[in-house]
C-alpha cells in the first residue's frame, strides 16, 4: 500500500480541477486553526501532503489565496472546493475531502487546538435524521441533474449532455 505504486487522485466537486499524487500522503491530520476554519467554511480542514515531485494537476487549474506571507490556498474558482495548502515549497498539502477515495486515509493528529470547537466531541452523539426513503424515480432524478463530478478521473468533462 505505502509503496511508490500507490496513487491517489482527487479535484474539486464540479471536475474543472483533478490532481494525482503519488506514493503515501504524510502527515494525514486535522487543523482547527481559525485561518483554517474560514478557508474550509468548516469547523477543521483535514490535510494531508504529497511530495512536490509525485503530486500534478491533471485536469485545469486551481485559483489561489495568499493567506499570508508564506502561505497560499488553492480552490476550484468554478465551484469554490478548497483543495490545495502550499507552504513549504517541498510538498503539496491536500484537503483530505476531495480525495476520490476520503475513506482510504484516516487523521493521525490534530493541529491547532485552540480555535477547536469546545463541543466537537458531541457531534458524534447528536440525534439523527432517519435516512430518508427516496423512491427509484426520485434518485434517478437526482443522479440524472447532479453535476457533482465522480469520485474517479475521466476523459471527458462535464459530459457531453451538459455543453
Ligand atoms: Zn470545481
Ligand atoms: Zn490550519
Amino acid at each position: 500500500m505505502a509503496d511508490g505504486n500507490t496513487f491517489h487522485t482527487g479535484g474539486c466537486q464540479c471536475g474543472a480541477v483533478r490532481y494525482r499524487a503519488k506514493g503515501e500522503l504524510g502527515f494525514p491530520h486535522v487543523c482547527h486553526c481559525r485561518m483554517c476554519q474560514k478557508a474550509a467554511g468548516n469547523y477543521f480542514m483535514p490535510f494531508a501532503g504529497a511530495m512536490i515531485e509525485n503530486f500534478s494537476i491533471t485536469r485545469g487549474e486551481p485559483a489561489w489565496f495568499q493567506s499570508s506571507a508564506t502561505v497560499r490556498r488553492g480552490f476550484c474558482a468554478a465551484c469554490g472546493t478548497p483543495l490545495f495548502y502550499d507552504g513549504s515549497g517541498d510538498h503539496m498539502t491536500i484537503t483530505l475531502g476531495s480525495l476520490d477515495d476520503p475513506p482510504s486515509l484516516k487523521p493521525a493528529l490534530q493541529t491547532n487546538l485552540t480555535h477547536k470547537m469546545s463541543w466537537f466531541g458531541e457531534l458524534d452523539h447528536l440525534a439523527t435524521e432517519p435516512q430518508m426513503d427516496t423512491s427509484a424515480e426520485e434518485g434517478a432524478a437526482i443522479r440524472a441533474t447532479s453535476r457533482q463530478h465522480p469520485d474517479h478521473d475521466t476523459e471527458q468533462w462535464p459530459p457531453e449532455a451538459w455543453t
